[in-house]
């Protein structure tokens, strides 16, 4: 057997999650066996308290990088040594790559929706809905300000989360962004390019359904879910039979697992080969 020559690293939050139950790393570990990269991808459990030092203990040991999820996205950042764009302006980190020695907070969730979405479509001056203002939108309604979005209409239940982050898209963006508190049956406007479900109505619920006039979305309107378990959602087996162009979220999943490969080791890892391990890790 060769010896590793590098060694990745993701630390990962309190959860207890062992690393053959944990899908994202059977995807990540699929890239680097099919690539010919020496790497692991490893499970971490850092208590909340002990961030700073697990980040100072990873610069120690030369990881090249590591992936951070809840609930370290934020307090993350004051241990690191500098922010990329997106970053910076949504305030949350999950991916941390080493550059120069120094350790770079990047968000790569957002950028792997807007992969998955230009399979179907270029939100370069499209008019978008998206539902939801938690972790998820904000990185994706950030990623569609920086790709020239036109505009965004913000749909949110919670009142205070949906206007933070439409005067975060209109402040920092100049996004033309505007909030609608979720109404009973919201209808989606006339003119709408792209319909986003952010939030997480759906998960591991394929009964649960967005409370949408379905009768507004109409044939050639591109929808895409954040959420990937059930792959096929209520939401897109609905849009889908109205004639829209529907994309799931394991697409967003496997495409941060993407970018975060190509911020870690320079090569633009095999899709085809991750989304399948992805699946045969979530037995789908
Ligand atoms: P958050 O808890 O930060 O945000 C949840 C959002 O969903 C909020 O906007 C919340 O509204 C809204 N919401 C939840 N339940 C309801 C409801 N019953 N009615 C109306 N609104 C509701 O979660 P995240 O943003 O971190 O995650 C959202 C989803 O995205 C999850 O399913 C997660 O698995 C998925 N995800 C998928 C990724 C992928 O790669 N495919 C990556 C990251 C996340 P309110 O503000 O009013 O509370």
């Amino acid at each position: 057997m060769s010896t590793p020559a590098n060694f990745l690293h993701e630390l990962v939050g309190s959860m207890s999650q062992g690393a053959a139950g944990n899908p994202t790393v059977a995807m990540i570990e699929a890239a680097f066996v099919h690539h010919g990269l020496h790497w692991r991808y490893v499970n971490m459990e850092v208590a909340p308290a002990d961030i700073g030092a697990a980040v100072r203990g990873a610069k120690a040991m030369g990881f090249r990088g590591f992936n951070c999820s809840l609930p370290h996205k934020v307090t993350v950042i004051q241990h690191l040594d500098g922010l990329g764009e997106s970053a910076e302006v949504m305030g949350a980190v999950n991916c941390v790559v080493r550059r120069d020695g120094k350790f770079v907070g990047e968000n790569t969730d957002g950028k792997g929706f807007l992969k998955s979405l230009r399979t179907a479509i270029d939100p370069k001056g499209k008019s978008v809905v998206l539902f939801g203002a938690g972790g998820a939108a904000r990185a994706i309604a950030v990623e569609l300000g920086l790709a020239g979005t036109q505009r965004i209409t913000l749909v949110n239940r919670s009142e205070s989360r949906g206007a933070e982050l439409v005067g975060l898209l209109r402040d920092k963006l100049e996004v033309d962004a505007n909030l609608v508190v979720w109404p009973e049956n919201y209808a989606v406007p006339a003119g709408t390019d792209v319909v986003i479900n952010g939030t997480s109505i759906g998960l591991y619920s394929p009964e649960s359904r967005l409370d949408l006039d379905i009768n507004s979305l109409k044939q050639g309107m591109v929808t895409a879910d954040v959420v990937f378990s059930p792959v096929r959602t209520r939401f897109l087996n609905e849009s889908a039979a109205r004639g829209c162009l529907a994309i799931d979220g394991l697409g967003m999943l496997v495409n941060q697992g993407i970018v975060g490969i190509q911020y870690w080791t320079g090569i633009d890892p095999d899709a085809a080969v991750m989304r399948k391990a992805l699946e045969a890790a979530m037995g789908v």
